[in-house]
């Protein structure tokens, strides 16, 4: 009797311990987040005032992502508000401002990946769907499939409830004078303003997302890295989530996510030392335009690594610590 008594109470204790303290058993009040808004070139046109605004906005998005996870919310619905409020902001090439292909039109791209469970859900060539991040949560949650694309993608978007929008919507006039000046051939295609989050909850599950218009220049019909699971988008909580933005033909032939991820299972690299070992050592001998990583490792730990003159990118973790940039080595931190 006596024995059966101890047994029911360190059960029930071992239960409360899980509710309470995580999956892992050990109590956490760490979270951790890193957003980026794409990396290119240190192109004339980014004032003082321009990258104000830029970083203005990173902060505000990270704000939304903050509140989530210091509540104990999870890391999941924290990248997708994220990437939902950078999808919204024309800013960025994702949702409204992206960047359209040959023909005018805008194609976009998203992934989402959740790394407690290995589940993923991504969507590619959609053009009318206004924040293609939410068909990519959809697809992971609400169907068998990992990636759709095109018309079945939208008209998945549209069954599940999602605001459909006419494809102007996406444009402004900086895009459109810009995909001017592609056609005529006086402006060289290259990669910016892609826009990605990855985060650590109190839980310990790491996630990421990832949203683009694809590269300006592109081809009717192309796919980028984005959502390509393991490509431009991957999360692991035995290793990390990361994100990529960049000249995205790259990514998909170095699986740049999934190595980086890789290299710390099966050869034991710290996050910081598998991301420069990728972009430093695999892609930048590549060529092409080049292109950067936000990360987070399943300790908190963060790693922004890029190739560019520039990348938008901003973190903030549970200790206080934040910080922003957008130049290479113009990184602002702060203490709350
Ligand atoms: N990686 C994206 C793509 O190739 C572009 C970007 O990051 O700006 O579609």
């Amino acid at each position: 009797m006596m024995n059966a008594f101890k047994y029911l109470s360190t059960l029930l204790l071992l239960i409360l311990c899980g509710t309470l303290y995580g999956q892992d058993g050990k109590q956490s009040q760490k979270w951790s987040i890193a957003l980026h808004g794409g990396a290119g070139t240190y192109s004339p046109d980014l004032t003082k005032e321009k990258i104000k605004m830029l970083e203005n906005h990173m902060l505000e998005a990270l704000s939304i992502g903050e509140s989530i996870l210091s509540k104990g919310g999870k890391s999941i619905d924290a990248v997708q508000a994220v990437v939902v409020y950078l999808e919204d902001c024309p800013l960025f090439n994702a949702g409204k401002g992206a960047v359209t292909n040959l023909q005018g039109v805008h194609e976009l791209d998203a992934a989402i990946m959740d790394g407690s469970n290995l589940k993923a859900g991504a969507v590619a060539g959609l053009r009318d769907v206004k924040n293609p991040v939410k068909a990519a949560r959809l697809v992971m949650d609400s169907t068998k499939h990992v990636f759709l694309i095109g018309e079945g993608a939208s008209a998945f978007a549209k069954s599940q409830g999602l605001d459909i929008v006419d494809n102007s919507y996406f444009s402004t006039d900086e895009r459109t004078a810009q995909n001017e000046r592609i056609n005529k051939g006086t402006e060289e295609p290259y990669p910016v303003g892609t826009v990605g989050c990855v985060a650590l909850d109190m839980n310990g599950n790491l996630a990421a997302a990832t949203s683009t218009g694809g590269m300006s220049g592109k081809k009717w019909g192309r796919v980028g890295d984005v959502p390509v699971i393991g490509a431009g988008t991957y999360a692991n909580n035995s290793t990390a989530a990361i994100s990529g933005t960049g000249h995205g033909e790259l990514w998909i032939r170095r699986v740049v996510a999934f190595d980086i991820s890789a290299l710390m299972d099966y050869k034991g690299y710290t996050l910081e030392n598998a991301a420069n070992e990728v972009i430093f050592h695999k892609i930048s001998p590549m060529g092409g335009s080049g292109g950067g990583i936000i990360a987070v490792d399943k300790s908190g730990n963060i790693s922004m690594v890029f190739n560019t003159e520039a990348m938008n990118r901003a973190w903030s973790k549970s200790d206080g610590t934040f910080g922003v940039g957008v130049i290479k080595g113009d990184d602002k931190s702060f203490k709350k």
